[in-house]
């Protein structure tokens, strides 16, 4: 690792066109998580993306990336995948979308069909599946589900729920309140439900029992935190959740959103512990990260509840107007096919091993690079002022930012989490690809510190 890395070309004169997209877009396009004054400033200039291909990504100036953060934790098997593709193109020929009220469609049925198969049996199986858009309706959907079970139950007290510090769950209002994360939550603090957080099972254990008798549920991100910057939970940890939860009669909601389809090693992050929770949210990677499509997955412990008596009262009155939609469960049947005939779960094992030895040979030789935290092809990589003393960096500087704008100009394309980097490509990343990705991030630290040009 002596030379720089030069994985991007750029054409010397950016296309006029180019500069017309960056005009319109600073002048309409509000972005998400996004401090709109810096977007906007005049010397930031916005990567346009044009074009995708497994995991590389292309930009109207004809510049390539490394997708490193799977266009935001979405994307499974690459992009422009022709088998997805394909699917897309003969479900576009029939319908783009239906109402699934009312009415039902193949791609939606066959769709939940399959999701309940990787759930076959049990005492209580995930056998209904409900679905949404994205992430934080997925868990929008499993909360509400969760009330109204208890109501039907006679037990309405049962309408509070619990969380862990640093958690996140999406940012419609109900999913917003189980979070945990100042910057994301502290603003709505209050407005939605009642949430009690914990630091880890300890604090869950020591809860008293009038606050635990009133709790509808308890929200997790399994094995791993995402947003609080890649956090990963002690081992065996899930497991004692689960139980805690069947002890004192407490919905487990997995949050899948993250981890599911294969990042983690596995398909889902809760068969590391043979966990079967109550509700399974799953979102951002079911539909191979093409569309917005998500997915609730219940028991029928949980359903019968509601449609076995009988009463319409007990309807669960909730939706959205693109629930079910042919396009995007066309595009996750296909993502799920791919998954069988790439043998992609068998081919991640030494993928994942080189992912490890990289981000290990990261750690050792990059300055600043104060910690590691990895679960399968999921990365953080914290940058630290003094690793030694585990001292950070003053926020102020954006470090974390400024490290992923460099890395750009090493072919990389990720976002931070306050001084970590995220390093979370599509699946169907190369080992050579992954070298790159890694070497862009040793470049792209040490050109922010003293130690630049030293290699
Ligand atoms: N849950 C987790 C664990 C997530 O990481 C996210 C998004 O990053 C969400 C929920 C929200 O998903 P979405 O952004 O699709 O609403």
């Amino acid at each position: 690792m002596s030379k720089r890395s030069k994985t991007s070309s750029r054409n010397a004169d950016p296309p006029a066109h180019t500069e017309e997209l960056i005009a319109l877009d600073k002048r309409h396009f509000w972005h998400p998580f996004t401090p709109m004054a810096e977007w906007c400033a005049p010397e930031h200039r916005p990567v346009v993306i044009a074009s995708g291909r497994g995991a590389l990504l292309r930009d109207a100036d004809g510049r390539e990336y490394i997708d490193g953060n799977a266009s935001i934790w979405t994307n499974i098997h690459g992009h422009n995948h022709p088998r997805i593709n394909r699917a897309l193109e003969e479900q576009l020929g029939k319908i783009a979308h239906c109402s699934a009220l009312g009415a039902t469609n193949e791609p939606a049925i066959r769709l939940a069909a399959r999701l309940a198969a990787f759930f076959p049996a049990g005492e209580n199986p995930l056998h209904r599946i409900f679905f949404t858009d994205d992430g934080s309706t997925a868990m929008e959907c499993a909360i509400k589900m969760a009330v109204q079970f208890w109501q039907i139950q006679g037990q309405s007290h049962k309408r509070e729920f619990l969380a862990f510090a640093r958690a996140y769950h999406g940012d419609t209002l109900g999913a917003a309140s189980l979070g945990g994360i100042e910057t994301f939550h502290a603003r709505f603090s209050g407005l939605g439900l009642h949430t009690h957080h914990v630091t880890d099972l300890d604090a869950l254990e020591k809860l008293p029992a009038a606050t635990r008798e009133n709790l509808a549920g308890v929200a997790i991100e399994p094995l791993m935190q995402g947003a609080a910057g890649m956090r990963p939970w002690p081992q065996g940890m899930l497991a004692r959740l689960r139980d805690w939860c069947r002890r004192h009669d407490v919905l487990l909601i997995l949050d899948e959103v993250l981890t599911g389809f294969g990042r983690t090693g596995k398909m889902f992050a809760c068969q590391h512990e043979d966990v079967v929770p109550d509700f399974l949210a799953l979102a951002k990677g079911l539909s191979g990260g093409y569309l917005p499509l998500a997915a609730t997955l219940t028991t029928e412990r949980v359903y019968r509840a509601f449609a076995a008596s009988g009463k319409t009262d007990n309807t669960f009155y909730y939706g959205h107007s693109y629930c079910g939609n042919p396009l995007g469960c066309a595009a996750a049947l296909a993502s799920l096919d791919v998954f069988e005939e790439e043998n992609t779960l068998a081919s991640l094992a030494p993928l994942i091993e080189h992912f490890a030895k990289q981000l290990e040979e990261l750690q050792a030789r990059t300055p600043h690079v104060g910690e590691v935290r990895r679960c399968g092809l999921i990365a953080g990589i914290e940058l630290m002022h003094d690793p030694a003393q585990r001292t950070p960096f003053p926020p102020e500087k954006r470090t974390g930012a400024r490290a992923c704008l460099a890395a750009r100009n090493h072919g990389l394309l990720t976002r931070p989490i306050g001084d970590t980097i995220v390093l979370m490509p599509p699946l169907c990343i190369t080992q050579e690809q992954i070298d790159r990705a890694v070497e862009a991030i040793h470049f792209a630290t040490l050109e922010l510190t003293e130690k630049a040009g030293r290699t």
